[in-house]
């Protein structure tokens, strides 16, 4: 089998390694498409923390089971989609309702999707993978993944259907967020941007833009950051309104310090979230989003292409050009 390795940021290359085999209750998948993801492109230009190197590359992924192992939870020739880590269930944050912060959730992660078979252990096999419908876009299977994120995000947020809510980032993660609001009967949302051609792509996709200097302070129940840029993460803050929350989506490397008005946090009393990764129920949500409304969410994909155009990818991605691409081995 062919798979992308990441040898260190910079360094990837495509190379022929041994096809797993799948043991009890694992999952080998023959991949149909596998999206990147604004952590790849982190990964691959500074390194990240949760991926470790040398390593497989990618973790987005849609395919086809080509190999049960026994007692599997489906069988070869199902078309399935699912994420890369599932929570243990066990563990004091599994207990407390906090699977997304789970002990071991990044202790057995699936990585290296960018590849022609992708082997899924039985944990995340039995949990966190759905079979998908007749006809169904393997390219729009790969979003449960960036998906789920989002969901843990709006679970934690809990917005009521009249709140205002801005969200600053038309890139992926803002985009999905976009949709997902919509879809959930929030009307009062606005997605703030700098790029003309990103903010059109949210038009079209039926949502409401605006640049980010149309930003209003002290405006919003609830501003979604979804820059990964520190500027944004420190000015958020202004823009929610007293008793608002402001929700901070894009990790900064570690050791970033970021500063905020202490009096403004407190006697506005706002309210500041940072979810990361995600329980199994946001999981589901994706999921059911994603089979309920797949055409909403194509336009997310900028383009199809084969598994060996990984380093033109990563070069239009740096340059800020499309949202994701999928790519098909
Ligand atoms: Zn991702
Ligand atoms: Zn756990």
């Amino acid at each position: 089998m062919q798979q992308w390795i990441l040898h260190s940021p910079g360094q990837i290359s495509l190379e022929t390694v041994l096809k797993p085999t799948p043991n009890e209750g694992d999952l080998l998948i023959r991949v149909l498409a596998a999206t990147t993801c604004g952590t790849d492109l982190k990964a691959y230009l500074r390194g990240h923390p949760q991926i470790p190197m040398p390593g497989g590359f990618g973790h987005e992924w849609c395919g086809v089971v080509e190999k049960a192992g026994t007692g599997a939870k489906y069988s070869a020739g199902d078309e399935v989609c699912g994420v890369h880590t599932a929570p243990c269930f066990h563990c004091r944050w599994c207990l407390r309702g906090q699977e997304n912060l789970c002990e071991t959730i990044m202790q057995t992660k699936v990585m290296g999707s960018f590849a022609t078979h992708l082997l899924v252990p039985k944990r995340i096999a039995d949990v966190n993978v759905f079979r998908l419908p007749l006809g169904f876009p393997p390219e729009v299977g790969c979003l449960i993944e960036p998906l789920a994120c989002v969901m843990e995000g709006y679970s934690q947020l809990k917005p009521d259907r009249e709140d205002e809510i801005a969200i600053i980032g038309p890139g992926a993660i803002g985009l999905l967020f976009a949709v997902a609001l919509q879809k959930f009967g929030h009307h009062n949302v606005v997605i703030y941007g700098r790029t003309q051609e990103r903010l059109r792509l949210a038009e079209s996709m039926g949502i409401r833009s605006a640049h980010t200097n149309d930003l209003v302070l002290g405006q919003y129940d609830a501003v979604i950051e979804c820059t990964g840029t520190l500027d944004v993460w420190q000015s958020s803050l202004n823009y929610v309104r007293k008793g608002g929350t402001v929700v901070l989506f894009g990790g900064l490397p570690s050791g970033t310090q970021a500063q905020f008005d202490a009096g403004l946090l407190h006697y506005s009393q706002i309210k500041i979230l940072s979810p990361f990764h995600f329980g199994s129920q946001p999981v589901k949500m994706a999921w059911d989003l994603l089979q309920s409304y797949p055409d909403s969410f194509m336009p997310l994909i900028s383009a199809k292409v084969g598994l060996q155009y990984l380093p033109e990818v990563l070069q239009k991605l740096q340059n800020r050009n499309g949202i994701k691409y999928a790519l098909i081995p």
